[in-house]
């Protein structure tokens, strides 16, 4: 059977170039001097998305590398750990700092709304003895959206590095690394990127270098020390064989990116048109405030559940969307119109393919979703 269309918040769909460019003949990457300019071109073109001047590194693992790498390289056995979070993302990172010895303070948002910025100056006021804080940009299971613009620039008057999970973000919503001071933003290869999953990509801060090169107790990893690569091109030198084949996918989506039309526009305008049609539906959102361009997540309706929801669009329509897990299980549906998902077209067909099954599972709803979403996009 032809695969479903993939509506899901990561991995996305996959533009065929991207997965010629990963049918490409590969080369030994620990060998080919060639490779390593490659590497870097690719890294380079990744610092235009990022807007940064940092370093940026690309890692053969998940998203969730990522966050490890970060945990494990900067924090030793005692440090004090800030874990702002709003959700299950957010949540998470207190386990990974907690792994590697940290002591951890969590300040604690309204799961429904952004971070408040206010409260956290307040709680900042109070408490600002910490190495680091953790933060997320975008909470891919409930649709929220952090203020990371003005969270990373108060953590710096306070003197705290920051680590932002910006996996569901990057691509899709505005980012400005050098800009919003921030010393380690992370990303994943299949979310708004819309390449296949399997990499992680970070930058990282002079700041962030000089306080993993001034370690008191060693990293307790090899795979995820982030500071074995910092001679990587000088020494023409990876830490482990590179997964050179993911590499040519992720240059070739990059390449898309930074070659076609103004995505994040492009994400505002059918994040924000998918919102007004579900609410003019009548139907409910989960986020109060702080609403993601890159995913769209609403409370599943009374007269049904997400199992009815989830096998009907895929049996029916053949679309794959998402519920969500942990707290938000079976109780929230999820869209994503982020990276290859986030054109006009998908997401007519997904809402008009809605519109059809909520009807036939007898949900209430004032007018049509295809509808609103066209009204409001033009
Ligand atoms: C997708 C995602 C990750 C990576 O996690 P997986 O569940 O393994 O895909 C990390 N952080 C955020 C915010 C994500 O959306």
């Amino acid at each position: 059977m032809k695969k479903p269309l993939l509506m899901t918040p990561g991995p996305t769909q996959v533009h065929e170039d991207v997965r010629q460019a990963m049918a490409k003949n590969i080369t030994n990457p620990d060998l080919d001097q060639d490779f390593f300019e490659y590497y870097k071109e690719t890294c380079n073109k990744l610092k235009k998305i990022f807007k940064t001047e940092n370093e940026v590194l690309i890692l053969s693992g998940e998203g969730i590398l990522g966050l490890e790498a970060a945990c494990a390289s900067l924090i030793e056995p005692g440090d004090r750990v800030l874990c702002i979070e709003n959700g299950i993302f957010g949540r998470g990172f207190k386990d990974f700092a907690e792994i590697y010895g940290a002591e951890v303070v969590c300040f604690e948002g309204d799961p429904r709304k952004a971070i408040d910025v206010k409260e956290l100056k307040e709680f900042l006021d109070k408490d600002n003895d910490f190495k680091l804080a953790t933060l997320v940009y975008c909470e891919t299971p409930s649709g929220i959206t952090n203020p990371v613009d003005e969270i990373c620039p108060l953590l710096k008057e306070y003197n705290i590095l920051s680590i932002v999970d910006s996996v569901s973000a990057i691509g899709g919503e505005p980012i400005e690394v050098d800009k919003w001071q921030m010393d380690i933003v992370l990303c994943g290869s299949q979310k708004c990127i819309s390449a296949a999953p399997g990499l992680t990509f970070l930058s990282i801060s002079e700041e962030a270098w000089n306080i993993m090169k001034n370690r008191k107790a060693p990293i307790a990893s090899f795979y995820c020390n982030l500071a074995l690569w910092e001679n990587w091109y000088e020494e023409k030198w990876f830490p482990y064989t590179q997964s050179i084949s993911d590499i040519y996918g992720l240059d070739c989506a990059v390449d898309r990116i930074l070659k076609g039309d103004n995505y994040i526009e492009r994400h505002r305008k059918n994040g924000e048109a998918v919102r007004k049609a579900i609410t003019k539906a009548g139907l409910e959102l989960y986020p109060l405030s702080g609403f993601s361009n890159t995913v769209t997540t609403m409370i599943v309706p009374e007269e049904t559940t997400f199992e009815e929801i989830n096998n009907h669009m895929l049996k029916e329509h053949n679309i794959m969307i998402a519920g969500a897990f942990d707290y938000l299980k079976d109780k929230v549906i999820r869209i994503g119109h982020m990276g290859e998902n986030c054109y006009e077209e998908k997401l007519y067909i997904t809402l008009k393919a809605l519109d059809e099954t909520f009807k036939t599972l007898g949900v209430e709803m004032k007018g049509s979703l295809q509808k609103h979403f066209v009204d409001e996009i033009d």
